[in-house]
């Protein structure tokens, strides 16, 4: 892929992990891969952490901003218009649709109150629709139910779903506009700048991808003091920079202040309106509509909680969420099993550095119970790409005898066949190995975190 610098576009678009710009985290490292040589390869999981500045000390890049290390919580785009209307940002008549006649009821009442046509726009928490297939412009209800019919059930694949793509379970169903141009829009905060940045550009669209990386000038950023707020000349500038004419501009102020409380008042991570539409008549639309939430403040919105959609997430890592356990699915063979995210991140750098490749970065936590361990060490097994285990572990609070047990359940329980690699160390080590000895269980008990790492990357080979 190349690697072409990113400074040209700004921090702030670095800061983008679920972006029209951006591609699927695990198959495309996306903006953060072209930063160029050097960029630390455990970036992903960096996405989804929380406070873990220190472990990229010896990436040799700036940190990611907590952004990316929030679990940054997505929804559909019919969800987020319908917050977004409540700001007053304009979005185009329509509704959700969850089967053909949905659909087709959603399309009768459009077209019978004057729309020309509806667009039947597949939803799932990925871009690059357009592209892939998942936007339909039907001029019947007949063709909007066939489209639906079509859609419904099917697997999309995009440039940001990765190979596997996504079923689609949902669909939007809404008035076409008579497109004049197609805009660019983001609100994204700035972590080395410590404010919102708004970003705005007249080249909107689906090719925004290629503007970014071909013609940055052609994108203006515009920082927002959050004691401020988006003040009215700041809206002002970023409506003549996307060309609007002078009738457009204060509808666009409006537009623009309405996006910005929206932003603020969810928590959000990421607005992104692309794109933002100018019609013929004048008129401006958020035509597309990106809403991510900061899941650190999501404990304050318990109505947007509601609107997370687990059939979009990865299984494991939804149920690894029930019993508390930081997981996050990666691309390697090597499963690891860890406490403390600290050595967690150590350990994924230390297996790559033996030569392997981390399947997953788990943290059970520093008090893990024995069903907790238990129910890791099952979540692990259940990625048939695990062919080896490595369970590094420093005994604190959660002692290692405790996890000895746990290990030693669920490997009886599971009936594993794989190779698995221990590193114990810590309180009540002695007693750990014991029952790890006694339990007639296949283990390999390593002495150092370099000889762990060797030992289960070759196991993962063989
Ligand atoms: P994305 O590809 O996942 O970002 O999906 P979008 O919602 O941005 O839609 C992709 C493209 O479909 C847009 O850039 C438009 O060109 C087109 N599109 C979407 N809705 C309409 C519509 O109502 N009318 C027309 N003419 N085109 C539309
Ligand atoms: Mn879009």
């Amino acid at each position: 892929m190349a690697r072409q610098g990113l400074a040209v576009i700004g921090n702030a678009m670095k800061r983008v992990e679920d972006h029209d710009f951006q591609t699927k985290r695990s198959t495309d490292p996306g903006w953060w891969g072209r930063l160029g040589p050097g960029v630390c390869t455990n970036r992903s999981v960096f996405y989804k952490m929380k406070g873990l500045l220190h472990v990229v000390a010896n990436c040799k890049q700036s940190p990611p901003s907590n952004d990316e290390f929030g679990i940054i919580m997505k929804i559909h785009e019919y969800q987020a218009k319908g917050i977004l209307k409540k700001y007053g940002v304009a979005v185009p008549r329509g509704t959700m649709a969850a089967n053909r006649e949905e659909a087709e009821t959603s399309a009768k009442d459009i077209l019978s109150s004057g729309a020309t046509g509806v667009v039947v726009k597949a939803q799932i928490h990925a871009g690059g629709r357009g592209k892939g297939g998942g936007v339909k412009i039907a001029k019947s209800v007949d063709e909007a139910g066939e489209y639906a019919g079509k859609m419904l059930g099917m697997k999309l694949v995009t440039h940001q779903t990765g190979p596997e793509g996504r079923i689609v379970r949902r669909l939007l169903v809404e008035e076409t506009l008579p497109i004049e141009k197609e805009l660019y829009l983001g609100i994204l905060v700035d972590r080395s700048e410590g404010k919102p940045v708004f970003m705005a550009s007249a080249a909107g669209g689906m090719d925004i991808e290629q503007v970014a990386a071909e013609r940055p000038e052609a994108i203006l950023k515009q920082y927002i003091d959050p004691g401020m707020g988006l003040e009215p000349f700041q809206a002002r500038k970023i409506a003549f920079a996307l060309g609007l004419k002078a009738a457009q501009i204060s509808p666009a102020v409006q537009f623009l202040t309405g996006l910005y409380r929206a932003f603020l008042d969810t928590d959000a991570s990421l607005v992104e309106i692309n794109p933002f539409i100018s019609c013929t008549d004048g008129r401006l639309f958020a035509l597309d509509a990106k809403l991510t939430f900061d899941d650190n403040a999501l404990f304050r919105h318990p109505d947007l909680r509601e609107l997370r959609d687990i059939t979009e997430e990865d299984p494991l890592e939804v149920e690894a969420s029930k019993y508390n356990l930081n997981y996050i699915k990666l691309d390697g063979s090597v499963g690891c099993m860890v406490n403390g995210a600290g050595l967690a991140m150590a350990t994924m750098d230390i297996i790559k550095y033996a030569g392997g490749m981390p399947a997953n970065f788990l943290d059970v936590g520093g008090s893990a119970s024995a069903d907790q361990v238990a129910h890791a060490f099952e979540i692990l097994l259940s990625d048939k790409s695990v062919r080896a285990v490595l369970i590094n572990i420093f005994g604190g609070i959660l002692r290692v005898d405790m996890l000895a047990t746990g290990v030693v359940e669920a490997a009886r329980k599971t009936h594993i066949q794989l190779p698995i690699v221990l590193r114990l160390e810590g309180t009540n080590v002695l007693e750990g190995r014991k029952i790890l000895l006694e339990s007639g269980l296949n283990f390999v008990v390593a002495e150092t975190m370099k000889d762990a790492a060797d030992k289960v990357v070759a196991a993962a080979r063989a």
